[in-house]
């Protein structure tokens, strides 16, 4: 999986810790039976690689759906990494695993890991840094909590965050060379996650905005200008196209919705029609 040049539409789902090998067989078979039921240029912009789709699924899970996606254009990656690729880490996984049963994505940084396992912005630049040097495809998160954006903070937390994993500036240090290839990032309010409450799309744009200026300063504009941002927490098939129609707005990070094969298809459909109806 790559960014394309001009950005594309990334749909992808996290699945938690929902789904093991069992269900997740279940819900390949009913996806692959639902396929073809998307419209057509669905087909095509998948081909064209300007509409991209991953599922995020637990550990104990990816061979499952690595074996029953079948020819489904759907990458499979896992929900967290470690930065070591072997050693004494109880409970962890690492790149090399990973490489093992076909796994090319990671997801790295999500609240729910900063909030109930304690990990830290130089944690996740460490994880970060290393599945990329290790030729992973990484989606970091960011985002900030309710307390937070109601004390005004959003922009600073936002910024802290991102010096997390761009301690440096310019566009080959650390993880930033990777920024346009193989690293994505994704702008998840911590209020909004698992909540059913959404970012309107007018905050989700302010959001992403704020981003992109933290990395046009840090990183230099050609490097923001080609960096995917993607919007997640409680989105669903009924507001996506709001979401995905705003400026910078480059896909969507879904959890609840993306359990079921028809919901997750709708956001599949949905990323279709967004595909070059907006400006990158
Ligand atoms: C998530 O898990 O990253 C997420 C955004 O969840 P939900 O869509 O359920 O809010």
């Amino acid at each position: 999986m790559s960014v394309p040049k001009n950005r594309g539409i990334l749909i992808a789902g996290n699945w938690k810790m929902n789904h093991g090998p069992a269900e997740t067989q279940k819900f390949f078979a009913e996806l692959e039976a639902a396929w073809p039921s998307l419209p057509d240029h669905s087909g095509q912009a998948l081909a064209s690689d300007q509409l991209q789709v991953c599922l995020f699924t637990p550990t104990l899970s990816l061979q499952a759906a690595c074996a029953a996606r079948g020819k489904l254009p759907v990458h499979v990656g896992a929900q967290n990494a470690h930065w070591e690729r072997s050693g004494a880490f109880t409970g962890e996984i690492s790149g090399p695993m990973l490489r093992q049963v076909q796994v090319g994505s990671v997801l790295l940084g999500h609240s729910e890991r900063r909030q109930h396992f304690g990990e830290t912005d130089e944690g996740v630049r460490r994880r970060t840094v290393s599945l990329l040097e290790q030729e992973f495809f990484v989606m970091a998160c960011i985002g900030e909590t309710l307390a937070e954006r109601q004390g005004g903070q959003t922009r600073a937390v936002l910024e802290r965050q991102l010096s997390g994993l761009f301690p440096e500036t310019g566009s080959q240090s650390g993880a930033a060379r990777f920024l346009g290839s193989r690293l994505v990032l994704a702008y998840e309010p911590v209020w909004a996650i698992g909540t059913g409450v959404t970012a309107t799309p007018e905050q989700a744009e302010e959001a992403h905005l704020m981003v992109r200026d933290f990395l046009d300063r840090q990183c230099g504009p050609e490097t923001a200008r080609k960096s995917m941002i993607l919007y997640g927490g409680s989105v669903t098939p009924e507001n996506i196209d709001s979401l995905l129609a705003r400026e910078g707005v480059d896909g969507v990070l879904v959890g609840g919705a993306s359990l079921k094969p028809q919901g997750f298809l709708a956001l599949v459909a949905a990323g279709a029609r967004a595909v070059g109806s907006k400006p990158a």
